[in-house]
């Protein structure tokens, strides 16, 4: 199938009855107080074409809780920060552990695996906290005029939840921090990282603000470019093999695109030179990655072929 003949009104509309069976079914991530309130039977999907077609079905205006989607962005920022010489403080393997698991750390000497991880994703926001002391008001300036929306915010009161609930980030970065791989206040990298992780987007926001991973870094919106075609690439192939933690081989198996998710269940995805996309059921499957979601994507490449295998 071509991109320029495709009906996405009909393909989105397919999926949504296809995976609808699947809503409700996952877990609705709880260990954060607040999200645990998020009714399970939401779903919501959108597509933002590279020739500027928008396309959306069910719940993707709604504003969810993006959790570790903002890792893509934050990673983002903080190879902008620092280059290449990032990579001596974060690995690129995937962890075939869960997302918060401590336990390659000790034998690593706090060097995370990847940058998705949480273990990962702490030393990115001690990184760009280094740089700059705004990393947040940055990181959501930069996601704003990604996704052409100024309303963007931290949603405070997810942020607080998990800040009251989050003794494993705590131990990660103190830990990571044990072996030197953590240079700012650990309470400073913990704001940073819940504020992040509490940021609020719709499906819409999500797939505009992932185009520039399809297009060779270029936002085509603002007609910027945001970072350069390699690392583009490189970060595609980062989402590709860590972007859903120890369901990555699954994943690439099934739906076969880059794509990062969060426990709030939301995954974006994009198929390079094409589009992005974004989808959100708050159910999780057992490693934290939206179920219905999943299956929506998976349905997705199944329809049209756009795997990038
Ligand atoms: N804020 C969440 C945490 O640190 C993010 C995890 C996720 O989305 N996988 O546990």
């Amino acid at each position: 199938e071509t991109i320029a003949g495709t009906d996405f009104d009909a393909l989105l509309a397919r999926i949504a009855d296809d995976v609808q069976p699947l809503v409700s079914q996952g877990k609705v991530a709880s260990y954060i107080p607040r999200l645990a309130q998020v009714p399970a039977d939401r779903f919501g999907m959108a597509v933002a074409t590279l020739d500027g077609r928008r396309f959306s079905i069910g719940d993707a205006g709604t504003a969810f809780s993006i959790q570790s989607i903002s890792k893509v962005f934050s990673l983002s920022m903080a190879l902008d920060a620092l280059g290449g010489d990032l990579w001596q403080r974060v690995g690129r393997e995937p962890s075939g552990s869960p997302y918060n698991s401590l336990v390659q750390l000790e034998d690593e000497r706090g060097i995370p695996r990847n940058p998705f991880i949480n273990a990962g994703a702490l030393v990115v926001a001690d990184v760009v906290l280094s740089k700059r002391r705004d990393g947040l008001d940055a990181l959501l300036a930069f996601i704003r005029e990604r996704a052409g929306n100024a309303d963007i915010q931290v949603d405070t009161d997810v942020a607080e939840s998990e800040a009251l609930a989050g003794f494993r980030n705590a131990a990660l970065t103190n830990f990571i921090r044990s072996f030197g791989n953590i240079e700012q206040p650990v309470e400073a990298v913990l704001d940073f990282y819940f504020r992040q992780c509490a940021i609020a987007m719709s499906c819409e926001d999500l797939a505009l603000a992932f185009l520039h991973q399809a297009d060779g870094g270029r936002c085509r919106r603002t007609g910027v470019q945001v970072i350069s075609p390699v690392r583009a690439r490189r970060i595609n192939s980062l989402m590709l093999t860590c972007g859903t933690y120890d369901a990555a081989g699954d994943f690439a198996f099934h739906v076969g695109l880059p794509a990062k998710s969060g426990v709030g269940g939301g995954i974006a995805a994009v198929v390079p030179g094409a589009l992005a996309l974004a989808v959100w059921s708050p159910g999780l499957d057992e490693r934290g990655n939206s179920l219905a979601g999943t299956a929506a994507l998976a349905r997705f490449t199944e329809l049209t072929g756009w795997s990038i295998f």
